[in-house]
């Protein structure tokens, strides 16, 4: 198995493609996949004091305040199994995030992220997010448009029923995709000043893309 030994952060915008090559890049390096988006869903999920808080916000588009999430960064983080390397999926989402990253990281011995900034233009974006379902048992994504499941409705690795994210309609995706460009996009001059940043065609199909990915990692880590 390949050896990572630092943070990776996928950047990017929703329907970039980022949670399914963060899957894959999890499997083989063996490190923590840390989805802030599947942490705050799993709350929801069970009915936990900070779903409750997080639900309505999440179902508008808008981003959930940075201290409930640096709060389930930071104790998620300081787990056993993030000491050799980790990849953050929709994490920093903001500027106040991305410093709040910078002293948690003082504290860990992982040295300084390296950011992967997924490029998609917005119509394909959309056209991703319309198709996206997911399984609800293990999390696989697929795509109704190019990688739909063999049998429809069902998973192909565990059989589970695919669901459609509530914030993937189209009133939704568009206030998503403007908070990221209100409060995330800043963070791609904010890592490339830093030296951090790597681009990365998003718009290709999910083998080329996986396999750009890999090259990027192999030159940059
Ligand atoms: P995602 O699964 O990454 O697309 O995230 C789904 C939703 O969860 C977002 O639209 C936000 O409402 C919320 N969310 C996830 N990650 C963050 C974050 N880092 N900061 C603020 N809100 C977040």
């Amino acid at each position: 198995m390949k050896v990572l030994r630092r943070a990776l952060i996928f950047l990017g915008p929703p329907g970039a493609g980022k949670g399914t090559q963060a899957r894959e890049i999890s499997r083989r390096y063996g490190v923590p996949h840390l989805s802030t988006g599947d942490m705050l869903r799993e709350h929801i999920a069970k009915g936990t004091e900070l779903g409750r808080r997080a639900k309505p916000i999440m179902e508008s588009g808008q981003l959930v305040s940075d201290q409930i999430v640096l709060e389930m960064v930071e104790e998620r983080i300081s787990r056993a199994d993030c000491a050799g390397g980790l990849l953050f999926d929709g994490f920093p989402r903001t500027l106040a995030q991305a410093e709040a990253l910078e002293k948690i990281f003082e504290g860990h011995h992982l040295g300084r992220p390296l950011v992967v900034n997924f490029v998609v233009d917005p119509e394909l974006m959309f056209h991703r997010m319309s198709g996206r379902r997911t399984c609800s048992q293990c999390g696989q994504i697929y795509n109704l448009h190019d990688s739909p499941p063999r049998q429809p409705g069902r998973c192909d690795i565990c059989g589970g029923a695919l669901v459609q994210r509530p914030d993937d309609r189209e009133d939704v995706m568009r206030e998503r995709r403007a908070a990221y460009e209100r409060q995330t996009r800043p963070l791609v001059d904010y890592y490339q000043a830093r030296g951090q940043l790597f681009n990365l065609d998003g718009s290709k199909d999910v083998e080329s893309v996986r396999r750009d990915l890999l090259a990027l990692l192999d030159r940059a880590s």
